[in-house]
């Protein structure tokens, strides 16, 4: 920059210098063609004069002496006199060097105006050429009309001469030599003057370029002052030093703000600060928005969805699964899948001890070993497991499936936003937990673990409609263990309550997923046997449940067990009837038959049970 500054000085400085020597030599040119002019007039005049003179004394004869002489004046090259028309017409022919010899010479006779014409001004020896008419004049002493049948004004002749003016461009140009020494003298004094009083500015410049570079990396580095800087310079350098410290400090508090915000990021030091920072804000503010927005999301599984939308359309992710892995419960379920592949393996789902991210409660991911986790089936892919933790008992991982380890790269980058967007989230995803966990003990026994009274009002209310659409039966069992009492009475309340519990267990691991097993009171349990073909289908099942019950074991001592059998009342919906409330009342009247015929055995109803009992 000081190299380009100084360069503009020398070249302006030069323009300058060669517009005055061309301005001078135009000026020199024509100073010299006035001069020269004056001249020609003035030698014209003597000549006019001397010929007159000549003529009016008689001694025409000598008047080539006289010219002669004239023409020995300093600078006249050539100096000749032309005979006009009308001295012709009057006295005859010119002598031989009287005739017009060029142009000019005739141009002059007959216009009667003063010609001239200048030669290459800057070849070797410049001339000026000129002809002066020599008119007919009556004033004092001379009058041409005695002699001359002219009219005053007419054209006599001319008078031509060639006149050197070589001495007066040497004049100019010596003007030019002296003009450029003076140049070049004023460049080498005023070039180091300039540049002493300039450098300050320009050090002052430089050293600013550098830092406002850094600068925009993240580098925030002040300039140095020195006490004897000019009073401009202090005032820049101290307004620089100020800017940049206060952009150091607030870079400083939005960092350690962010830290708090979003993990680690870190701005300064980063490739662009400035750019880094209007991304974090922007994350920030959507971090904002999803909070609001899943505040007034209903389900957590609108949640993950939301979630999931961020992960696609914000962070362009398109492979990953949400898995919620409950720790206590030991099972791994997936919430949200983008993109149709899940590497995973089958088996984490009912052990997330097999899963390090669950295990370790830490991330994993493929960064540095391509095959960190052995469950990651896809051995060409990449996987990143983050791991979050939603409550004490029940933890989110975010399995992402990688082409690339630039992709895994990007992933890395953002971690700490992704993070940020499920810290906000588990909050509200704790509390649908919570909510779903209190809805389920709402209508689960809490000595059994098994459904109670009102789930099985409420699930009826959805089971049947959906049975009478898709035209299927239900066989409903009641069962009452058979002298449960005595177990009381023998081994005390604790043994009672584990008979029950060994019972229900039975009962679960005998029947499908699609059955459902209700504690209907104390020891009177309901199993329905949803969507079965067939009456005889159902007291097959019946009957299994019952022989199951009978050789369980159940261990009251050390090296003491009992076994207890249990009676079971059957009826069918809608067989039996379309009403609910009277199934169930006819499956406790088939169970109390079974009771009577001496227990330990299932029993289905029949109409004539009806006989005989009292219904209210
Ligand atoms: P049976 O049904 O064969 O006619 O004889 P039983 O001895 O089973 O007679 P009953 O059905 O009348 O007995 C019910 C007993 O079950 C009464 C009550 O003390 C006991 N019981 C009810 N609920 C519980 C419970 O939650 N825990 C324990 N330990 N006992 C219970
Ligand atoms: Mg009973
Ligand atoms: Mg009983």
């Amino acid at each position: 920059m000081r190299k380009k500054i100084v360069n503009k000085f020398v070249l302006i400085l030069l323009t300058f210098t060669i517009l005055f020597a061309l301005y001078e030599l135009y000026n020199s040119r024509t100073y010299g063609i006035n001069s020269s002019l004056n001249k020609a007039i003035s030698v014209s005049e003597l000549v006019k004069n001397g010929l007159t003179t000549h003529m009016i004394n008689g001694n025409t004869h000598q008047r080539d002496v006289f010219l002669n002489s004239i023409s020995h004046v300093q600078n006249i090259k050539e100096l000749w006199v032309v005979r006009g028309d009308n001295v012709i017409n009057q006295y005859g022919e010119p002598f031989k060097n009287e005739y017009p010899r060029d142009e000019i010479d005739k141009k002059v006779l007959k216009n009667g105006k003063m010609e001239f014409i200048v030669s290459d001004y800057l070849e070797k020896e410049p001339t000026i050429r000129v002809t002066i008419p020599y008119k007919a004049v009556t004033n004092g002493s001379t009058d041409c009309l005695k002699c001359h049948d002219v009219k005053f004004g007419d054209t006599l002749g001319a008078i031509s001469l060639v006149l050197d003016i070589s001495n007066l461009r040497e004049l100019g140009m010596k003007t030019i030599y002296m003009l450029s020494i003076l140049t070049l003298l004023l460049l080498i004094i005023v070039y180091p003057l300039l540049n002493k009083i300039l450098h300050k500015y320009f050090d002052v410049i430089e050293k600013l370029d550098e830092n406002i570079a850094q600068a925009v990396n993240g580098k925030f580095m002040p300039l140095k002052a020195n006490a004897q800087d000019e009073k401009e310079i202090s005032s820049l350098v101290n307004g620089y030093n100020n800017l940049i410290s206060k952009l150091d400090e607030t870079f400083i508090a939005i960092d350690n703000k962010l830290k708090g915000l979003t993990g680690h990021i870190a701005i300064r030091g980063a490739v662009n600060p400035i750019e880094d920072a209007n991304m974090i804000v922007d994350n920030l503010s959507n971090i904002f928005q999803f909070k609001k927005a899943i505040e007034l999301d209903e389900t957590k599984d609108d949640i993950y969805a939301r979630l999931g939308q961020i992960l696609n359309n914000k962070f362009k992710l398109n492979h990953f699964t949400i898995v919620e892995v409950n720790h206590k419960l030991e099972t791994m379920d997936i919430v949200f899948k983008s993109g149709e592949l899940y590497f995973c393996s089958k088996e984490l789902e009912t052990n997330p001890e097999l899963c390090r991210a669950a295990r370790t409660k830490t991330d994993v991911t493929s960064l540095e070993y391509h095959n960190s986790c052995p469950y990651f089936l896809s051995k060409s892919k990449y996987h990143y497991c983050i791991e979050t933790k939603l409550s004490n008992d029940i933890s989110l991982i975010l399995n992402f499936v990688l082409e690339t380890k630039e992709e895994l790269e990007t992933i890395h980058q953002n971690v700490s936003f992704i993070k940020s967007y499920i810290t906000e989230a588990a909050p509200n995803i704790e509390v649908k937990l919570l909510l779903k966990a209190l809805k389920e003990s709402a209508f689960k026994d809490s000595l059994t673990g098994l459904y109670n009274r009102k789930f099985l009002d409420e699930h009826l209310k959805k089971l049947l409609p959906q049975l009478d659409r898709e035209h299927k039966k239900m066989a409903v069992l009641m069962l009452d263990m058979d002298h449960f009492k005595a177990v009381n009475d023998e081994y005390g309340h604790d043994i009672g309550d584990l008979a029950l519990k060994e019972l229900a267990r039975v009962l679960l691991s005998n029947i499908r997923e699609s059955d459902i097993v209700v504690r209907f009171g104390g020891e009177e349990f309901i199993v329905m046997l949803v969507g079965i073909e067939s009456e005889a289908e159902a007291l097959k099942v019946a009957e299994k449940l019952r022989l199951k019950v009978s050789q369980n074991e159940i261990k009251v001592y050390e090296n003491t067990t009992i076994s207890k059998t249990i009676s079971i009342g059957m009826a069918i919906y809608p067989d039996n009837s379309r009403s609910i409330d009277s199934i169930l009342k006819y499956a406790d009247i088939a169970l109390y038959e079974a009771k009577r015929k001496g227990r330990n055995r299932v029993i289905e109803f029949s109409q004539e049970q009806l006989t005989g009992v009292d219904l209210f």
